[in-house]
């Protein structure tokens, strides 16, 4: 049962809207997926509320013993998916413990490139001292559709040594319409914002083959 997590400690940089969105994908491959929300403000909590749990069972974990917490509660999953918090380091550090892939979104701007430094130096702390886990890879969030990205941007996510996804996803109204709802882009499952999710989705499960 591999625990994903999708962290970056700038806010807006996309991870609830991964994290719901991805836990649902999975979930309609027939898995069963267990979404954790890390963040004080719980806004994947919310958005559950607004579903009245009716598209996944989302568990609220802000606290540091969230590896052992964790532990206990998830066999019966084949899928965990942890919602990043933000800024608080030491909620961060927790999930990469817990984790045995961390997903870092990060919107194309040298600003949002930058900050995720702090983070990618604790993910490279944890894998030094355990043979290489989690494994790790930026993902491009909310990019301009039908942009190219910058060559600068591309060399500055590359240069912290991690994976950059293939996939990406862009900036489409489908996802804050959709999440205001307590829904997920897969209420059209045929639309172009969830045809990026599965293609991100995808590419996350190669992880694990
Ligand atoms: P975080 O959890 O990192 O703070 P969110 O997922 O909450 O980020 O995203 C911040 C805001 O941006 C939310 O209002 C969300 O609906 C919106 N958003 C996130 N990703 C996209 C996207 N690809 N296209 C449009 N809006 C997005
Ligand atoms: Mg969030």
């Amino acid at each position: 049962m591999p625990v994903i997590s999708i962290l970056n400690q700038k806010g807006g940089s996309g991870k609830t809207t991964i994290a719901v969105n991805l836990a649902h994908a999975l979930k309609l491959d027939g898995s069963r997926v267990l979404l954790v929300d890390s963040d004080p403000q719980g806004s994947a909590r919310d958005w559950n509320e607004e579903n009245e749990g009716e598209i996944l069972p989302v568990v609220g974990l802000d606290r540091e013993t969230l590896p052992k917490d964790l532990q206990a509660i998830k066999s019966g999953y084949d899928w965990v998916v942890i919602d990043g918090a933000p800024q608080i380091a030491r909620l961060a550090a927790a999930a990469v413990k817990a984790s045995d892939l961390v997903i870092i979104p990060c919107q194309p701007s040298p600003y949002d490139i930058w900050a995720a430094a702090d983070l990618v130096d604790v993910i490279k702390a944890r894998q030094d001292v355990t043979d290489g886990k989690p494994l790790s890879a930026f993902v491009v969030s909310r990019a301009i559709k039908n942009t190219k990205l910058g060559k600068e941007i591309m060399e500055a996510l590359e240069s912290y040594g991690l994976p950059v996804l293939k996939s990406q996803t862009t900036q489409r109204v489908a996802y804050p319409t959709t999440a205001s709802e307590g829904q997920t882009v897969f209420i059209e499952p045929q639309s172009e914002a969830a045809k990026e999710i599965v293609a991100l989705k995808e590419e996350i499960k190669e992880f694990f083959n």
